[in-house]
């Protein structure tokens, strides 16, 4: 849990820190959210978010079979929670009381900044409502998602999504 909460301030740190924006936002720039998006992400934000997981494990004395037990549960909650699979409100409602939810994640991949800059959890949902930085929608479907100033193809296509950190302004 403890861990999951580093995770939190981690995504937040990405979206405030203008340099971390620029590798997080590669994640952000995916115009149609599903499974894969789970995955997209920058290498040199893969690298540094290792590097920093290692620091975090160190001090809080994470050993390794803790740290396959979080990853077991990580990434199945993330590919779920960035699935386009049209999972009935009630069912989202209950299961986000505990972990993130397609509905949940779907507000932060919003084009409006003030939903982007919500719901950062990873695992866990209860920290963006501890923390106060949850939000929802009524309906999710109107969402559009991605950054406006990348919706062309060009952006997400490897070479783009490789040179995005390098080109326009931070925020
Ligand atoms: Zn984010
Ligand atoms: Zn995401």
């Amino acid at each position: 849990m403890i861990f999951d909460f580093w995770m939190y301030l981690w995504h937040r740190l990405n979206h405030r820190f203008p340099p971390l924006w620029r590798l997080h936002r590669v994640h952000h720039i995916d115009p149609e959210m599903d499974a894969t998006t789970a995955v997209r992400f920058h290498p040199l934000e893969v690298a540094l978010g290792a590097l920093a997981r290692v620091g975090v494990f160190v001090l809080v004395g994470i050993g390794g079979v803790q740290g396959l037990v979080y990853a077991l549960v990580f990434h199945p909650v993330i590919i779920f929670h960035h699935s386009n699979i049209a999972l009935p409100e009630k069912w989202d409602r209950r299961l986000r009381v505990l972990i993130v939810t397609p509905n949940m994640h779907r507000v932060h991949h919003s084009v409006e900044r003030a939903e982007t800059d919500s719901n950062y959890g990873s695992v866990f949902s209860f920290w963006d409502r501890l923390v106060r930085t949850f939000r929802k929608r009524r309906d999710t479907r109107t969402i559009t998602f991605g950054i406006p100033e990348f919706r062309g193809r060009r952006w997400n296509r490897l070479g783009g999504m490789l040179l995005n950190p390098f080109k326009g302004a931070s925020r």
